[in-house]
């Protein structure tokens, strides 16, 4: 056989089992008809309208926090109910309308996620509160420095619904509060005093959960500071809330472009065709879209899932950005994978798919000091040797010549 054709025919292997996969996947992703049953059971229990449905100011009022309302859409066990009332004393829970409708569509990847667990009771004692030491790292009320020209700036403990590794889970209390507008000018203040902070994410909680109006006044402020030439958007309300991407939003969005919307996304099956449509109106408003995803045990540390997840989200315009080593934050070791596992499913994307299709793998250091990206080992023997020995995605060992 010709070298090329017999090298196309070797390189169709390595992609043949993913295939297979990605035709399990796509069905997976095709529940119209069971969000459509769940929609209607929760407009019955709640007495609202489809048009109440599609309204995020709605979908936000009307999150699950109780067992009761819970166990009226969701087939949950005795003992499954009595495991997250226990749970909801200690951390609580808010689950959107529509995010129901997709959990009880689509199971496990999502309730893990979103569902009070024992197993946070039972790991409250160990990580920490706070283990990128936040607290100990905001110059002034609601911000976080850890970078010397960035900063992260807090507007409100409010999401869409909460995600039960959260790292901010200390600050989601009780009770909903965004930060007061007059309450926000010593953080303006400090970014206008040091020039050199340039890059601005605006996070929470989830800020678009803010008011038109609020989200309007912040942004505005801050690209009234002149040394401020980059401002990011942190949120999982298209995922969560779809309905929040208004024609309203996406005017104010553009009237201060260009924003970077980080969204945070860990599985395939977050992106419902509402999701997919937010982000296009997103992406139209001139935002530019990247996403992070956090590394679940159970629910995302596979090899092909992730593939499919990153392809996933480049097809609708996301560009996967990070993949982050998830935090030791109490309550919630029960979601952490081991480090290696990250760097060799970092490993499995290389060569398989496009390079925009791989995040960076990062871990968060302890105590505000930074993210490490970490990178599968490539280089055989040593920088002063000559050759240089590469391993390529197949495995393959090749010399590359050193300098001279
Ligand atoms: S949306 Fe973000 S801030 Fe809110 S609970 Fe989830 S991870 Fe935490």
């Amino acid at each position: 056989m010709d070298e090329s054709l017999q090298r196309s025919a070797e390189l169709l292997q390595y992609i043949q089992p993913f295939m297979k996969e990605k035709e399990h996947l796509n069905k997976a992703q095709d529940n119209a008809a069971a969000f459509l049953e769940y929609r209607n059971k929760i407009l019955t229990l709640l007495n609202a309208s489809p048009q109440d449905f599609d309204s995020w100011k709605w979908q936000l009022s009307k999150r699950f926090t109780s067992v009761d309302l819970l166990s009226k859409i969701l087939p949950l066990k005795t003992e499954e109910l009595a495991e997250i009332e226990e749970s909801i004393h200690h951390h609580r829970m808010a689950i959107s309308p529509f995010l129901l409708t997709r959990l009880a569509s689509c199971g496990t990847p999502l309730s893990k996620q979103f569902l009070p667990s024992a197993l946070e009771i039972l790991n409250e004692n160990f990580g920490e509160l706070d283990p990128m030491a936040e607290e100990k790292t905001s110059p002034v009320p609601h911000v976080t420095q850890r970078y010397p020209d960035r900063v992260i700036l807090k507007v409100t403990n409010i999401c869409g619904s909460y995600c039960r590794f959260c790292q901010r889970r200390r600050e989601h209390g009780c009770i909903d509060l965004h930060v007061p507008s007059e309450q926000l000018e010593p953080a303006f203040d400090y970014i206008t005093k040091h020039p050199e902070i340039r890059d601005i994410l605006v996070t929470g909680g989830d800020p678009l959960t803010l008011s038109d109006r609020q989200l309007d006044q912040i942004l505005q402020r801050l690209r009234q500071i002149p040394s401020v030439e980059m401002i990011r958007i942190g949120t999982r309300m298209p995922i969560v809330i779809p309905q929040r991407i208004t024609p309203a939003l996406t005017k104010i969005l553009r009237k201060y472009a260009p924003i970077y919307i980080n969204l945070h996304v860990n599985h395939p099956l977050e992106v419902s065709p509402e999701m997919k449509e937010a982000c296009r109106k997103l992406f139209l408003s001139g935002a530019i879209l990247g996403s992070q995803t956090v590394l679940l045990k159970d629910i995302n540390d596979n090899p092909m899932m992730l593939r499919y997840l990153f392809q996933l989200l480049l097809s609708i315009g996301i560009k996967p950005y990070y993949l982050f080593h998830a935090k030791d934050i109490a309550g919630t070791r029960h979601f952490r994978t081991p480090v290696e596992q990250g760097v060799n499913l970092v490993k499995s994307l290389r060569g398989v798919t496009s390079g925009l299709a791989i995040p960076h793998y990062v871990v968060n250091l302890p105590g505000g000091l930074g993210k490490v990206a970490l990178a599968p080992q490539v280089l055989v023997n040593g920088f002063e040797d000559n050759p240089l020995l590469f391993t390529n995605w197949e495995g393959k060992t090749i010399p590359y010549p050193n300098h001279d």
